[in-house]
């Protein structure tokens, strides 16, 4: 993964086949889910015994509290309405949303990682709220998550709310589970979603890609 460069072409093999995850639809959006707050703390207790902490030394005795609120906090995140859709006067209109950065959790690692998501589709009669496009970015973040699949996830929400089968979404992540352990290089991993003419017409991807001007680096 390291150094990847984007290509529009290599990175999005996901096109027109279901969404990679079951409760995910074009219908409806996924509901929040709920933690056992009792089982986090139990748990953020034997983590620190697992690792050979003492749970009772002075700067831990609130760490498991502080374990399973974060927990909480990250899982039970309520973004809000994301399917506001305003009327539009002219249709066919490319609108692009850029520099939306996330926070999400690697289920690999269970560690961080940030992505810089581009959000593009053209507009069929109807506009979505410009906060809606990070709102939806944020809630399909908020849970255990691949790059991969959190891409997919937006897109397939944003065709959902707006009903439009032009749909892109570029995403540029850094993940803690490379850049703080394995090959510890910070590189920058780069997908895409390109759905209708964005997958077609090389003009409208390149469109596209020219109004996102999104960093694929971050040395
Ligand atoms: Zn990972």
């Amino acid at each position: 993964m390291s150094g990847q460069k984007f290509s529009p072409f290599n990175s999005d093999t996901q096109v027109d086949q279901p969404t990679l995850n079951g409760p995910w639809s074009h219908t409806a959006p996924a509901p929040t889910p709920r933690v056992n707050y009792e089982q986090l703390l139990r748990i953020g207790r034997d983590l620190l015994l697992a690792i050979g902490e003492d749970p009772q030394r002075a700067g831990l005795q609130d760490t498991p509290r502080r374990f399973a609120d974060s927990w909480k906090e990250f899982i039970e995140y309520e973004p809000g309405r994301t399917d506001t859709v305003f009327e539009q006067v002219e249709a066919d209109q490319l609108v692009v949303v850029s520099g939306i950065r996330v926070w999400s959790l690697c289920e690999h690692h269970m560690l961080p990682f940030w992505c810089d998501l581009s959000i593009g589709y053209i507009a069929n009669g109807e506009v979505l709220g410009l906060s809606k496009f990070g709102r939806i970015a944020h809630q399909c973040a908020h849970r255990l998550q691949i790059q991969e699949r959190l891409v997919q996830q937006v897109a397939d929400e944003v065709q959902r709310i707006t009903q439009s089968p032009d749909v892109a979404v570029l995403a540029s992540g850094v993940h803690l589970c490379m850049v703080m352990r394995g090959i510890k290089t910070p590189a920058a991993m780069t997908s895409s979603i390109m759905r209708g003419c964005f997958r077609q017409e090389a003009s409208a991807r390149q469109e596209f890609l020219n109004l996102t001007r999104l960093k694929t680096n971050y040395e």
